[in-house]
């Protein structure tokens, strides 16, 4: 940009350059200033600043009390400026005092627009600032800088004011000169403000603080002894050099000093040369000028404290405090005959310190009268304040009686239309022989137009705590601070306050007691028509302390007191309302009720009224280092705590939504008053929920905001006072509750509290981390012999890794000191002084560095200061290729590996060898060019020809780890009795697997505990097995509990109709599982490479035929069920049970079907129940069609086998597959052909490499046929040609339907399977009820819905209440909605590269404005998203498809068939959102407009040529609309 059209823009630039921090006031976090676009556009483009390199910028809402947060940057020496809206100023008075002392800057937009308000700048006037104003374009950028340059010389604040309308029309300007900006403001001055230690401060600095000046720090002014304050004034060139003092105790306020019109140090005529004395007005008013002739000489602009235009004959002047433009406007075309042609126009530049004895030098000395306009529109005194300024200034000034003649107006809102009458109107009266004084000119009322300038919004990410308080308080809660509320005769911003919320609820208390005092008398009285009344008053009065009580008897009262009609009932029911207890609730929250700070709190609980406070603290954690350490909302809690008779909590909906819950009803039960603080982490007002939620739980699980609930006198109960809900607690709680001698025996129980707690955080601890691990290792390898090798990785799929640490093993049998780590676990500024570094890296995305390389790449890549002339390295890249076959790509292949190879030869290191390269295309992979790099790499090493080297044990595989388990034990029981470690071992981790549980780890935490040098934040999840997806009420009441006492609080229902739990610990994984076995249910083979839970069409219209499928599912999953006692002995009995125990040598296990290796990889079957495809048949390894017979009951089924799902990406031997059809079977005997099938795989299956170890690969190895000769060799019977079938759709079908018996059945849509509560939807709370009264069962559906059962019609109407109650009957969602689903990705599943769950919704919204107005709403189009490819949505038959390829960065797939019949195929590859959007969006509109009579979508994509068909799954790569991107 090299020009400038706003004020705004203008300022911003200059304040950007001159500032260490800038505090950008803005309305709310997502609305801009007129400064805020500007400065966020400077720093993302990394401008350098002058003052400093990045200048930081700090956003802060205009009700969060802004300027407290200058404070801290002020007091580490930083230069600090201010931009904001006038609105904040007088709010800010407190802080301006204090703010006045230091070198600050603030920049003041006035508003409102087009009609501001200057008695905002009145107002303040006293504040001792500095004050400058200016008004065209150009001013607003050079006064801009005059203020920054004067705040440094002078050490004092300065506040710039602006018109930004009255420059509108301005032509623009060139942007600020940098070379005559650095000039001005002095550096060196700066760079003393930088160094400068100011002593110890309180919350407030202190205000005692005076600017100083000495004779050497004045400017050089010529002849200065005789000057007077009123002399010709001029300056040397050197700038004038003023400092501030600390111990300076001489003179008056700095405040008086700056406001009044003469100095209040009369020595400014007789200094002496070595005594500092106070700055004076004078000295500032030496000060710009000074730097007024410096900008005057480098740019011929001319500025002066008070300004001058008009004919130098002039008798008439305007002095215009206010906005000129649309006088000067009209003056500039004004007619002789015009009262006021030929008049001059005054303005301040310089309005504090007020030196108006100088007016009279800037206006030529014919003007006989001058009118003085104020825009001053809270008026206070009945005498304008320029007014009585320029009157005592022309009384103190020299010209005495022959001073002209000042005459006052008050302006009121004017426009360009009645410009020139208001102007006729003033010089009337100006003429005059006897003016009117304080004539008020223009409209007095605000235009409508201009009303309501900021209102207040409350975030739509708040709701979350709001809705939970209507929820639980339902009619009974009174929100006294709420914003939609009506107070009469009350603006939201004042009734939005908690201070006045608080005076309503007193008032409301004090209410409701003189009415129970009422009662009380009532209930004595014999005025009643019937003495029931009178009785259930007693009762209600008796109840008025229990607040559910008093609310159940007051509906009764109520409707007693009606039909009484006495007149003494009239009048009670006159105030019926009262017969209620509120819950009275105040708000505090930084967005839109005014903070409720410390001292907000110290009145209610000093009070201690019965008042609920909730707090809102909306800052985000990772930004608090970087913010005001004094921020109120700091410590309200444990500030709370410290009063002893305040109930508090401390809450974070998004990460326990259930403690929430138990603490707003903890608060409203306690009687007293009661502080929840409650943590809603976010940066702009509409961040996703996904932000605010990942944000939440780092804060939480690193201590920063623990979860807690404090009840003063739990104690007297025998109870805990405190009780800690997360696991971590932050120090300065610690100490409190260390304090305190109640809770001495609290902490005794847990010592791990004081562990946890001297963390800090940040890059420093994460390099100290790198650091001491790094020390750690050259410790251990101090000890041995041999030269060392620094070996570092770069991996994204353990390839690279696994690499890397085989290479470190094989050198440290040579003897070399090995040490094997991530490259970004390494401190880059070591490797100047490593001897030998090998490079390993695989290649990522578009020819990449994987993601654990990238911060030690971007160290590196621009780095032409490292020397690594004392380095030897060689670097081994992995790649593929064969993935860019375009010839213009080529250079992808291996790129991350040449890049370093170049990098580092280029810094200096030498050359161990030549790069070598992995070809995934090589016969042996990778392998083949590493077994030719590794031993030249020994060669140059000098290990080559070492002798007697111990044999190298081979790699552990999946198949040892197996055989080697004793039939699934392994050393499960040992790790889980290890209270060491939240983590089981490796081999474990595989084992588990069987038992139906995997070991993961939270990913949303995984780079924060990392840096904090903690384990992982490990978790298990556990996978149920549910023989076809049908749970009885008393089984899904047991999983909800499971959920709620083990795991996370939710549940999931999987796509192979399942329950999975999340989150659970270690220590909850026995108790976890003995629940599930309770429910008469299991975990047992619902993972690992045996064959898994039975899928079953959930059936809901056909009952009887749904009972005959559903138990052959049954059939076929118990036949197929390992026989091994681990799963019990480990699982289900207890540690002293020795008797069933079979562990030890004698081993009797036996399984029969599996043998002890088990199954080369996992197996899966589902049946499917024509015409619904729901449980995606072609997707598994066996899937089962049911064919029924002429009575509508089951016959048989045609079996498919060789269906599969799983690919790794970039490895073209991996595909997805549809199963193949191998003929049909009687119902009788398919759970011995799919024995027979299972052992033919498990026999040929591969067994060496697992990716290749499905049933899918080894069809296509040996050909259909075959396999089928071979299963039919183990069967007495052969497969029947198959049966006809016809399939519609692979979705479920919502909503409530009828069975052949008349049961119904209601199928609701939880979307993903996520069973959960929230703020907006208690869907957990409502299915528990209903599991409660339910006589059916619950059918879990393939597409993670969820099926109510055989619901009587005598039932009906109660489910259908409840459905409504708890908001569960709803199923009007958009078709593409009610048929996507997505597998559960972050932040549990260790395979997730993408977002998946958490993120298909939010996608599915940004696309359903196009489907509507595409007329497409409810038109079905099957949409699925995973993680990863391992596919567990089943994407691969989905018409639109997403698999994770990285965070944010998914692949596309299209053409997939509508009922599961066809694979889709690769479009895009690694596409964000922005481009999924703008790829769908046109493709939605051309399918509404081209698609045939019921063409769905898949099937359009192929035929409108967007992409080819797949044929088979040897087919999907072939054809493919882009390649691949991705590592090799
Ligand atoms: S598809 Fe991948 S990311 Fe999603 S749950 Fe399965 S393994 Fe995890």
């Amino acid at each position: 940009m090299s020009t400038i059209s706003f004020a705004g823009d203008a300022v911003a630039r200059v304040a950007y350059l001159s500032s260490d921090v800038i505090l950008s006031v803005q309305p709310a976090l997502n609305v801009d200033s007129d400064f805020s676009r500007q400065l966020h556009l400077l720093a993302t483009r990394k401008t350098p600043g002058i003052i400093s390199r990045e200048p930081d910028i700090q956003v802060v809402r205009h009700n969060a009390d802004p300027l407290l947060s200058a404070f801290q940057p002020l007091r580490s020496g930083k230069l600090v400026s201010v931009t904001t809206s006038s609105s904040i100023l007088l709010q800010s008075i407190p802080h301006l005092y204090k703010l006045a002392q230091h070198p600050i800057v603030v920049h003041v937009s006035l508003g409102p627009f087009r009609q501001p308000d200057y008695s905002e700048i009145t107002s303040i006037r006293q504040s001792g600032f500095i004050f400058l104003q200016s008004e065209t374009l150009q001013e607003a950028q050079d006064i801009a800088l005059s203020a920054h340059a004067l705040a440094i010389q002078s050490g004092k604040g300065v506040i710039h004011f602006f018109d930004p309308a009255n420059s509108l029309d301005d032509d623009p300007i060139k942007i600020e000169n940098r070379e005559l900006a650095k000039g001005l403001l002095n550096t060196e001055a700066a760079r003393r403000e930088h160094t400068r230690i100011i002593g110890d401060y309180s919350l407030y600095v202190d205000d005692d603080g005076q600017s100083i000046v000495t004779e050497s720090n004045l400017p050089l002014v010529e002849n200065q002894k005789s000057r007077t304050l009123d002399g010709e004034v001029s300056f040397n060139v050197q700038p004038p050099k003023v400092s501030r003092g600390e111990e300076s105790s001489v003179g008056s306020s700095a405040r008086e000093s700056s406001a009044d019109s003469r100095p209040t140090v009369s020595s400014a005529t007789s200094l002496d040369s070595t005594n500092p004395r106070p700055m004076t007005s004078e000295d500032l008013f030496d000060s710009i000028s000074h730097i007024w002739s410096q900008l005057s000489t480098a740019t011929g602009r001319t500025y002066e404290a008070f300004e001058y235009s008009g004919p130098s004959n002039a008798e008439y002047a305007l002095f215009v405090f206010g906005s000129t433009r649309l006088f000067v406007d009209e003056i500039s075309v004004a007619n002789a005959s015009d009262e006021f042609a030929e008049c001059g126009v005054i303005t301040a530049r310089l309005y504090r310190p007020w030196l108006g004895s100088k007016i009279l030098d800037s206006v030529p000395p014919t003007v006989k009268r001058i009118a003085v306009l104020e825009h001053i529109r809270r008026k206070t005194t009945k005498w304008g304040p320029v007014l009585l300024d320029i009157l005592t200034g022309l009384k103190t000034g020299p010209s005495g009686s022959d001073s002209p003649k000042i005459v006052g107006y008050q302006l009121g809102y004017i426009e360009a239309a009645t410009a020139r009458q208001a102007l006729r109107g003033i010089f009337q009266n100006l003429k005059s022989v006897s003016p009117i004084q304080n004539l008020e000119v223009g409209n007095h009322e605000r235009p409508q137009n201009l009303q309501n300038q900021t209102n207040l919004v409350q975030p739509k990410v708040e709701n979350a705590y709001m809705k939970m308080l209507d929820q639980v308080f339902g009619p009974r809660l009174y929100v006294a601070n709420r914003l939609e509320a009506a107070h009469a005769g009350v603006s939201p911003s004042i009734a939005t306050t908690p201070e006045y919320g608080f005076g309503s609820i007193l008032a409301r208390i004090d209410h409701r007691k003189r009415f129970i005092e009422e009662v009380q008398e009532a209930a004595k009285s014999q005025d009643f028509t019937t003495s029931v009344s009178q009785k259930w008053l007693s009762k209600w009065a008796l109840s008025v302390d229990d607040p559910s009580k008093v609310n159940e008897f007051a509906e009764e009262v109520i409707s007693r007191l009606a039909t009484d009609g006495s007149r003494l009932s009239s009048q009670l029911l006159s105030s019926k309302a009262l017969f209620f207890q509120e819950s009275q609730w105040l708000i505090g929250s930084d967005a839109w009720a005014y903070d409720l700070g410390n001292s907000g709190v110290h009145h209610v609980i000093a009070s201690g009224a019965n008042v609920n406070m909730l707090i809102i603290d909306s800052q985000p954690w990772s930004q608090r280092a970087a913010a005001d350490g004094a921020r109120r909302k700091k410590d309200i809690g444990l500030y709370a705590m410290n009063f002893g008779n305040a109930y508090v909590a401390s809450v974070a909906v998004y990460s326990s939504y259930t403690q929430v819950l138990e603490a707003m009803i903890e608060a409203d039960q306690f009687k007293g008053p009661s502080v929840v603080v409650a943590y809603l982490p976010y940066n702009k007002e509409d961040d996703s929920p996904l932000t605010v939620l990942q944000e939440t739980k780092r804060a939480v699980d690193i201590g920063y905001w623990p979860l807690y609930r404090w009840n003063p006198y739990n104690e007297d109960e025998g109870k805990q006072n405190f009780s800690l809900d997360s696991e971590r607690i932050k120090q300065e709680l610690e100490e409190f509750l260390r304090r305190d001698n109640h809770l001495t025996q609290l902490m005794n129980r847990h010592p791990t509290f004081s562990a946890n707690l001297s963390e800090s955080y940040g890059t420093e601890v994460r390099a100290l981390q790198k650091r001491k691990a790094k020390d750690a290792y050259s410790k251990m390898l101090e000890s041995l012999y041999g030269a060392p090798v620094t070996i570092l990785f770069a991996s994204d799929n353990g390839n690279a890794e696994s690499l890397a640490k085989r290479f470190g093993n094989r050198g440290r049998v040579r003897g070399l000191k090995t040490m094997v780590m991530s490259m970004d676990d390494f401190p880059v500024e070591d490797l100047a002084v490593e001897e030998n570094v090998v490079l390993i890296t695989s290649t990522a995305g578009q020819g990449e560095i994987p993601q654990n390389g990238r911060a030690f790449w971007d160290a590196i890549k621009d780095n032409t200061e490292l020397d690594l002339s004392q380095i030897h390295f060689s670097v081994f890249a992995l790649g593929d290729s064969h993935y860019w076959p375009r010839k213009e790509d080529r250079i992808y292949y291996n790129k991350p590996g040449k890049d370093l190879d170049a990098k580092v030869a280029f810094l200096g290191g030498k050359r161990l060898t030549d790069i070598g390269l992995g070809d995934d295309q090589d016969p042996d992979s990778y392998y083949t060019g590493y077994n030719e790099w590794e031993p030249t790499l020994w060669q140059a090493l000098g290990v080559a020809n070492i002798e007697g080297l111990p044999e190298e044990p081979p790699p552990i595989t999946n198949e040892d780890i197996k055989t080697q388990s004793n039939f699934l034990r392994g050393t499960i029981a040992e790790g889980l009795a290890d209270t060491t470690t939240g983590a089981i071992a490796a081999a474990d981790q595989q084992l588990t697997k069987f038992h139906g549980t995997y070991m993961q780890d939270d990913r949303d935490l995984r780079d924060e505990r990392k840096a904090q040098g903690l384990e992982p934040a490990y978790i298990f999840m556990i996978r149920c097995r549910l023989n076809g997806g049908v749970a009885t009420p008393a089984q899904w009441l047991q999983m909800d509990s499971i959920s709620s006492s083990f795991g996370n609080g939710t549940m999931k229902m999987t796509t192979r109709q399942t329950f999975q739990f999340h989150g659970v610990v270690k220590t909850k994984l026995k108790p976890a599982m003995r629940g599930i076995n309770k429910a008469l249910m299991t975990t047992i083979a619902a993972c690992g490479d045996v064959n898994r839970n039975v899928m079953c069409s959930p059936l809901p219209t056909k009952s009887a035929f749904h009972r005959d499928v559903h138990e052959v599912s049954a059939r076929i999953s118990d036949h197929l069920l390992p026989s091994t006692t681990a799963y019990h002995e480990i699982w289900l009995k207890d540690e002293d049970d020795k008797q069933i125990k079979v562990a030890g040598n004698a081993v009797v296990d036996h399984e029969p079907l599996y043998g002890s290796t088990y199954l080369p990889r996992k197996f899966k079957i589902a049946i499917a129940v024509p015409p619904h495809n729901d449980t995606d048949v072609y997707a598994h390894d066996i899937g089962l069609i049911a064919i029924k017979n002429k009575n509508e009951r089951l016959e048989g089924f045609n079996v498919l086998v060789g269906g599969g799902m799983g690919v790794t990406h970039n490895n073209k031997k991996t595909y997805p597959r549809t199963g193949s059809m191998m003929g049909y079977v009687a119902a009788d005997k398919v759970h011995i052909a799919c024995e027979k099938i299972m052992l033919v795989q498990r026999d040929h299956g591969d067994r060496k490499n697992r990716k290749h170890a499905r049933l899918k690969y080894t069809i296509d190895d040996m050909g259909l046929d075959v396999f089928k000769g071979k299963v039919e060799d183990l069967l007495d019977f052969t497969f029947e040609n198959q049966h006809p079938f016809h399939f519609k759709s692979n979705i479920d079908t919502f909503g409530w339907q009828k069975d052949e018996l008349g049961l119904n059945h209601f199928t609701f849509f939880i979307e993903n399977g996520r069973v959960e509560d929230s703020a907006t939807y208690p869907m957990k709370t409502g299915l528990r009820e209903i599991a409660k009264v339910h006589k059916g069962d619950f059918r879990l559906t393939p597409n993670q819905h969820l099926c109510l059962s055989g619901v009587h019609d005598d039932d009906l109407d109660t489910i259908k209440g409840m459905m409504k109650q708890y908001r569960l009957d709803n199923v009007q969602f958009s078709g593409l909605r009610l048929s996507s689903s997505a597998c559960v990705a972050f932040p549990t599943c260790g395979l997730a590269m993408a977002e998946s769950e958490r993120y298909l919704p939010e996608l599915i919204t940004k696309l359903e404005g196009c489907l509507e107005e595409h007329g497409l709403s409810h038109d079905s189009i099957v949409m699925r998203m995973t993680g990863c490819p391992n596919g567990c949505a089943r994407p691969w038959l989905a018409e639109i498809a997403f698999v994770g390829k990285a965070y944010k960065a998914y692949n596309m797939y299209l053409g997939g068939g509508y009922h599961g019949q066809r694979l889709n195929k690769l479009y895009r590859s690694s596409i964000g959102e922005e481009e999924i959007l703008d790829i769908l969006k046109p493709m939605i509109k051309r399918y509404a407009l081209e698609r045939n009579e019921a063409e769905h979508f898949g099937d359009w994509t192929i035929r409108s040529g967007i992409i080819h068909q797949t044929t088979e799954g040897k087919a999907f790569h072939e054809n493919v609309a882009e390649e691949e991107s991705d590592e090799g």
